[in-house]
């Protein structure tokens, strides 16, 4: 049609608007992909005027810490989440490979170029307003918030406002959830404390095996945290390292009691029990009550191992006991990104519920997409189940809120493959991974054929 022939109102007519709070890992792929989509977004991230504790320069996408996005292999989960964003077009995960440095089988960049290019591809584009402020208020219309686990003061107070009782954490304190598949089920049996509902996994101590643990997490060493995380643990949420300082017996007069949980078939009382609470719909992945820990990994694995029916335990996801400030995402948020009371805000990031800087990018091109979508008068989007960003936002919406903890790309969080005869674990995970790159290709090249008309 010849532009005469338009109206002058639809030829005055502005291109659609959002908002994006922090340029951080989340914020700048949310950013991009709202952007490339043809929509107008006015970006703020408050650095290098005003910083966090953690950030060290004014590049946006700054790695606070390892300049490594994990492991690429074809059996790896946070590899296929890697392939899913380099099809999308993401742009951490685009910018990440063109500044890769060596680093045996992870995706790792040189973290100098890696920032310069990450600021410079938002600061030139086209529909992109850069606002170097801080937001203390969440502005009208369509927002993504990706201010991240170190969100300013004024700003998580107007979202605690926003989202009520279910805004979460200043800190992490995180027990250890163990994949399903790995535990010993001849050692563990289901029980409910009491007589209660049988929705527990419990793992029996006797005195000798109890003894031999409490000797490993004495010697365990911890994490040391940041000078600016200060951490004051509340008695409740006390990690199981102080615990076990307190006392040989302190452990197994609080969240390893025995009471109530003997034994089915031999009615026999365990010395110590530790119990399995299920944290996804599937019942993939569950996580160690009372067991919140800040001990190094490789130390937090020995230890791990050491108790009954967890000999071969496979961690999806390690204790943490850290600064963090994150939504309770399973009572606010719906898989595609945007919170259910209030559908106009999208949430990625660490705020969202997830952990690592490629699981945040990856939220954040959602969000972004789908905020940018929502303003085109468009249906959000919500990647397949099989693809691991399917998987990871489908958790965020669905997982059990009770000490809810932020999560990383892992296998539970996509559906298992039935074994096949003779196959072993690397090659069902192969198979996994296969499935979830052909799914979710398939899928966004629907969407962008869609996009594009
Ligand atoms: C100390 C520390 C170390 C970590 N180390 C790693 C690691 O090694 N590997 C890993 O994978 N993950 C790590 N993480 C976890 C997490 O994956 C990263 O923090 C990741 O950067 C989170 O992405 P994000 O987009 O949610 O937040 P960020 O990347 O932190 O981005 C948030 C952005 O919002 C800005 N901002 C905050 N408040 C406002 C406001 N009110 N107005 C405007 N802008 C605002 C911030 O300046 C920041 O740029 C670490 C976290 C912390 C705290």
């Amino acid at each position: 049609m010849a532009l005469a022939t338009l109206s002058p109102m639809l030829l005055t007519l502005k291109p659609p608007r959002i908002t994006v709070i922090g340029a951080g890992m989340a914020g700048s792929d949310a950013a991009f992909a709202a952007a490339n989509l043809g929509v107008h977004v006015d970006l703020f991230e408050m650095r290098p005027a005003k910083t966090t504790p953690a950030h060290r320069t004014g590049s946006f996408a700054e790695l606070v810490c390892s300049n490594s996005f994990g492991g690429e292999g074809e059996t790896n989960a946070k590899g296929l989440l890697q392939q899913e964003m380099l099809l999308a077009g993401g742009l951490v995960m685009g910018t990440a490979h063109a500044t890769r440095v060596p680093a045996g089988g992870a995706l790792a960049v040189d973290r100098e170029a890696f920032g310069v290019r990450v600021t410079g591809a938002l600061k030139t584009h086209p529909n992109i307003t850069v606002h170097a402020e801080e937001l203390t208020r969440i502005p009208e219309g369509v927002v993504v918030i990706a201010s991240g686990p170190l969100t300013t003061d004024a700003l998580a107070e107007t979202l605690r406002e926003t989202v009520g009782e279910n805004f979460l954490g200043f800190y992490d304190a995180a027990a250890p959830v163990i994949d399903a598949d790995s535990v010993d089920m001849s050692v563990a049996y289901r029980k409910g404390r009491y007589g209660q509902a049988a929705d527990y996994l419990n793992l029996p101590f006797d005195k000798e095996q109890y003894e031999r643990w409490l000797e490993a997490l004495t010697r365990a060493r911890q994490h040391t945290p940041h000078d600016w995380e200060n951490l004051e643990f509340f008695e409740g949420c006390m990690p199981i390292e102080e615990l076990a300082r307190r006392g040989p017996d302190t452990p197994r007069f609080g969240p390893m009691k025995p009471v109530g949980l003997e034994h089915p078939e031999t009615g026999e009382r365990p010395y110590a029990v530790a119990q399995l609470r299920q944290e996804d719909v599937r019942g993939q992945m569950w996580s160690l009550v009372g067991f919140q820990t800040g001990l190094k990994w490789g130390d937090q694995k020995e230890v791990l191992r050491l108790i009954p029916g967890l000999q071969n335990a496979e961690v999806v996801r390690y204790g943490v006991m850290h600064r963090n400030t994150y939504l309770n995402a399973p009572k606010l948020l719906n898989p595609e990104l945007n919170l259910r009371a209030h559908p106009n805000l999208f949430v990625a990031g660490v705020l969202a519920g997830t952990e690592g800087y490629l699981e945040s990018s990856a939220t954040g091109w959602l969000a972004g997409t789908n905020a940018a979508r929502s303003v085109m008068g468009l249906g959000p989007l919500l990647p397949p189940e099989t693809s691991m960003l399917g998987g990871l936002v489908r958790y965020l919406a669905t997982a059990n809120p009770e000490n809810f903890q932020p999560m990383n790309a892992n296998w539970s969080l996509v559906p298992t493959l039935a074994k096949r005869k003779g196959e072993g674990k690397k090659e069902r995970r192969m198979r996994a991974f296969a499935r979830g790159r052909e799914d979710f290709q398939g899928w966004f090249e629907t969407v962008r054929a869609v996009q594009a008309v």
